[in-house]
């Protein structure tokens, strides 16, 4: 691929010292190629975009409403071409990359509306001192610069893209050097719609790539989602620029199953928040808390459902979990079961690689895993969940708690009050009950803690992207 950038409402090629090549994780071949964006090039984008705002900041709600409705409908037409470069491209089993197509498209159906909505956002604000009126008026933040990760790269631009083109915003997307050829529809798309020149530009490339435009300070705020790691390079350019961030950062997501559990309706909620997308979620529920009267019942069906699972290439078999999307994260899940085999952890299942070509490994788990132990407290990013057994709902809830992040959380219990007692008690963004992971385009997503800073989704989303003016007028 030589185009591979889109900027000020062209397809030009990349003038970057970073050659991407793109990989299909099933085999570990590559197929594709392209050129990363130069820092002239992001410089570029972010000049359109500061070129495009004020006239797409003034450009009515309806039509704007009418544009992310056309994204909608085009990322529809272009269901089985975004289906097949998901599979081939992450290894998403075909039932998942459907599932993310599917998001994509609500979530721009979503701000859409809320895109109709914003003129009943401005409003008059009553005081208590008469002689004067105010009112508030919703504005655009601005130009903003959007980097994203490989995991789910049509959901997260989505989420970022659909609320910042709804508030007014014009945009700088940086999607990740593993898969830069899925976000490209979205350029293609602005490109069928007629989307102005300059409202939605996308640079490729790889760190370098992304610090130019972290770093730019043409940019009125810089929305992250990735490591915690280049998260807090990222604010710390914030910090120097001072202006506003959101960052969305990574996970250690705790499942607590109580003994009133069907233990084989537990099993599928636990099996789905560490195996889903093999396990490759910031959401991943890779610590499992299982309460002490169930957990005899519990593990040995755990470790029969991970085992069942079919592991294999989406594009040639029928699968339940494919590989891993990037050679990189196989070699850092490979490296966390040498450390578990160094900590002596008890491995029930997995622990290992599969022996075949592409970047395979088993659904592991892991019993008894002291707390110390580096399993139980870092973010593995991959298919290994790790046990530990409690016994009242106050030790599961400090265990659950007892950790720098704070993203999601799932509580399984037959008990609806106490479900929803330790749902408030847990100090998370997002907590489930009795159920697998579905996110909903209305509900909110991100964390506390080291998770991350801010909000996506439901209004929360489009807030992110706004900026309150109030006008005061003194009667007298
Ligand atoms: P990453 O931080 O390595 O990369 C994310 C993006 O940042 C990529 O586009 C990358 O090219 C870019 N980047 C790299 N170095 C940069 C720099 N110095 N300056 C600016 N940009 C730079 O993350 P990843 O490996 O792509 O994704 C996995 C991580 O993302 C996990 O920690 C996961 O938990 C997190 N994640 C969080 C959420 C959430 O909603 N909280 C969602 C998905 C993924």
């Amino acid at each position: 691929m030589t185009t591979a950038h889109y900027i000020d409402g062209r397809w030009v090629e990349g003038q970057g010292n970073d050659c991407i090549v793109v990989h299909n994780p099933a085999d570990g071949r590559p197929f594709a190629e392209l050129l990363a964006a130069s820092t002239v090039q992001v410089d570029q984008a972010v000049a359109t975009a500061r070129r495009a705002l004020p006239s797409w900041a003034r450009v009515s709600p309806g039509t704007r409403a009418a544009y992310l409705r056309g994204f909608a409908e085009q990322l529809g037409q272009r269901r089985d071409a975004l289906i097949a470069l998901q599979m081939r491209n992450n290894g998403k089993p075909r039932h998942e990359a459907e599932i993310d197509l599917d998001d994509a498209i609500a979530t721009f159906a979503y701000y859409a509306e809320l895109a109709e909505q914003l003129p009943a956002q401005n409003r008059d604000v009553p005081l208590a001192v008469p002689g004067f009126t105010a009112r508030t008026r919703l504005e655009p933040v601005g130009v903003v610069g959007l980097i994203v990760p490989w995991n789910f790269p049509l959901v997260t631009s989505a989420w970022k893209l659909a609320p910042a083109l709804a508030a007014g915003c014009t945009v700088v997307l940086k999607p990740s050097e593993v898969t830069p050829l899925i976000e490209q529809a979205y350029g293609q798309i602005a490109d069928t719609l007629g989307l102005p020149a300059g409202v939605l530009n996308i640079v490729n490339g790889k760190a370098e790539t992304g610090a130019a435009l972290s770093n730019h300070n043409g940019l009125d705020k810089l929305s992250f989602t990735g490591s915690n790691n280049v998260g807090s390079q990222v604010m710390r350019s914030a910090s120097t620029l001072c202006r506003p961030v959101t960052l969305e950062l990574g996970g250690k997501s705790a499942i607590v199953v109580f003994d009133d559990c069907d233990p084989d309706q537990a099993v599928e909620w636990i099996v789905a928040g560490i195996t889903w997308n093999a396990g490759q979620m910031c959401s991943a529920t890779s610590r499992l808390l299982v309460q002490d009267g169930i957990a005899d019942a519990l593990l040995p069906r755990l470790q029969v459902a991970l085992e069942k699972l079919r592991v294999g290439s989406p594009l040639t078999e029928d699968v339940d979990m494919g590989p891993l999307t990037s050679q990189a994260q196989w070699l850092k899940v490979a490296s966390y079961f040498a450390t578990a085999r160094e900590e002596g952890l008890q491995c029930l299942t997995g622990g290992k690689a599969l022996d075949r070509d592409g970047w395979f490994v088993n659904p592991t788990l892991y019993a008894d895993v002291p707390k110390d132990s580096r399993l139980w407290s870092e973010e593995i990013f991959g298919p290994v969940l790790c046990a530990r057994r409690f016994a009242s709902e106050a030790e599961a809830i400090a265990e659950a708690n007892d950790s720098r992040f704070g993203l999601v959380a799932t509580v399984c219990s037959a008990d609806l009050e106490r479900a929803e007692r330790v749902a408030d008690a847990l100090e998370v963004g997002h907590v489930w009950i009795n159920s697998v992971q579905a996110v909903f385009v209305e509900t909110s997503w991100g964390g506390t803690k080291g998770s991350g800073i801010g909000r996506e989704l439901g209004p929360w989303g489009l807030a992110g992207y706004q900026s309150v003016k109030h006008v005061t007028r003194c009667l007298g």
